[in-house]
């Protein structure tokens, strides 16, 4: 059993119980047999289903909207005008995508062939998912697996999981056979039984990176097919003729989005030296005008952490890096109250080799360090072990690509930070995971690439006892 808490105020929500261990057994024989249907549904078919959901999604975003405010913490507008729209796009666009031949093609490859390749499903995929986005999360997993014909057996975080749950009856709802889109409850056990099931072919996780190296090893014997989306730690490298006001508001925003429990959030500011106090003074500006409340209140711009040993976490980050010489510019203090509140929080004097500049965070929290030349600031941003996002400010547009291009990471924005496009893949690089949310790359994810090889020369051109 898991007690649901409401972040904003520390009180209860209801309970949830978990699945018994055999329960994740039967859910994914479930999706097994739905599968066997599902793989041959047409195209056609499967985006019908997806623009049904999409359809119901927008029918229940007011409730949807409910479920998740209370249980994230985000700011109702955050999530009613921005995150679900986002997330009925998404399906939308995977609708649209289970519909486009782009990867299949035949023609004469070896003289007397006919080749032809084609794309299948993998099978039932197993989805983790984190507590941060999770309505859009379980979207991303589920919404790109269904479009090339596989079936889902979805785990949303034990903090978050009735929005996950009620996208999953709307699955059933919009026609999908009985099974097809299924969901487990409860944390890392569960998480673990459904990886390592026999019937799970594929297991696709957004989580910590220390969770990516659990999911992968369970996933070791079976060889299957793994997705990696994990934690970031993204550097926004400021350049002396950046418009210091745009990135201020930018970077602010890219920093503090879903109080900082992002992992493409700007958390590591590298500043050229020549304009460091300046720049400086106009974040710490920015950041004392984002509002810190109750997320019901529709003047918000972030609401709680996730939960209170979260925010002790969080805050121990900024208490060791004090003790170890940093100075806090901004916030750095949990606040009063009931809730697990942390506004936004700047510090300085941090070393590139701290915890600080090296961990994900997963608050509010920005580290703001000189860089001496492009060099040195190209350096410093790969110097962490994980490579998921990125932002360059400056009017140099070659000097932007150039840096962009030297950048090991998965996403790099040019004088902004954070926006995202169905469209566009989204995924990292070393410990940020590998793999593509998104875009028609999220499809190819969840699909295998198969030849067919039809002979059509007459049997007198080929006689001869080799492979042609
Ligand atoms: P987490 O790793 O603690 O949990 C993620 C999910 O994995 C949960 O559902 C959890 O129950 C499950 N889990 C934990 N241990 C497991 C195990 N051994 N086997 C199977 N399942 C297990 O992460 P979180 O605290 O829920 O979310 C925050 C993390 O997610 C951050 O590191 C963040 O950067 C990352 N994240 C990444 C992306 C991305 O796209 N790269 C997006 C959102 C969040």
């Amino acid at each position: 059993m898991t007690s649901l808490i409401n972040p904003a105020s520390g009180t209860p929500i209801s309970d949830i119980s978990d699945s018994e261990l055999p329960e994740v057994g039967k859910v994914v024989a479930s999706a097994r047999a739905a599968f066997l249907q599902w793989r041959d549904a047409t195209p056609a078919d499967r985006a019908r289903v997806l623009l049904r959901v999409a359809d119901l999604v927008e029918r229940d975003a007011e409730e949807l909207t409910r479920l998740e405010v209370e249980e994230t913490g985000k700011p109702l507008p955050v999530m009613r005008d921005g995150e679900l729209p986002f997330g009925v796009d998404n399906l939308r666009f995977f609708a649209g995508a289970a519909r486009s031949l782009d990867g299949t093609g035949a023609g004469t490859l070896s003289a007397g062939y006919t080749s032809m390749l084609i794309r299948r499903p993998v099978g039932v995929v197993g989805s983790i998912a984190p507590w941060n986005f999770p309505l859009v999360m379980a979207i991303w997993k589920i919404g790109p697996a269904v479009a090339a014909g596989n079936a889902v057996v979805i785990k949303p975080a034990p903090q978050t999981p009735r929005s996950t749950l009620a996208l999953v009856r709307l699955f059933e709802e919009a026609g999908a056979p009985a099974g097809l889109v299924g969901a487990v409850t409860g944390g890392a056990a569960v998480g673990s039984a459904l990886v390592r099931d026999p019937g799970v072919d594929m297991v696709s996780v957004t989580g910590s990176t220390a969770t990516g190296r659990e999911v992968m090893r369970g996933a070791v014997d079976g060889l299957k097919r793994v997705h990696l989306e994990l934690g970031g730690k993204a550097p926004a490298i400021v350049f002396a003729d950046a418009d210091l006001a745009e990135m201020a508001g930018g970077v602010a925003m890219g920093a503090t989005y879903n109080t900082g429990q992002d992992c493409t959030a700007a958390t590591r500011v590298y500043v050229e030296q020549s304009i460091f106090a300046e720049a400086v003074e106009a974040l710490e500006a920015a950041l004392r005008r984002v509002r810190t409340g109750d997320p019901w209140d529709t003047a918000t711009d972030i609401g709680p952490l996730i939960s209170a040993a979260h925010r002790e976490r969080v805050s121990g980050f900024v208490s060791r890096a004090v003790a170890a010489g940093a100075r806090v510019a901004v916030g750095g203090r949990a606040l009063d109250g009931p809730g697990f509140y942390f506004p936004p929080t700047l510090v300085l004097n941090a070393d590139q080799r701290s915890e600080i500049v090296q961990d994900e965070i997963f608050g509010p929290v920005v580290v703001v360090v000189p860089f001496s030349s492009e060099d040195d600031g190209v350096r410093l941003a790969n110097d962490v072990r994980y490579g998921l996002a990125s932002s360059i400010w400056t009017r140099d547009v070659g000097r932007a690509l150039r840096v962009a291009h030297r950048l090991d990471v998965g996403v790099t924005w040019i004088n902004d930070h954070l926006p995202i496009a169905s469209e566009a893949p989204h995924g990292g690089v070393k410990g940020s995971g590998f793999g593509k949310d998104m875009s028609q790359e999220a499809i190819g994810e969840y699909s295998v690439t198969r030849h067919l090889m039809i002979k059509h020369a007459a049997p007198a051109e080929r006689d001869s006892f080799r492979p042609a």
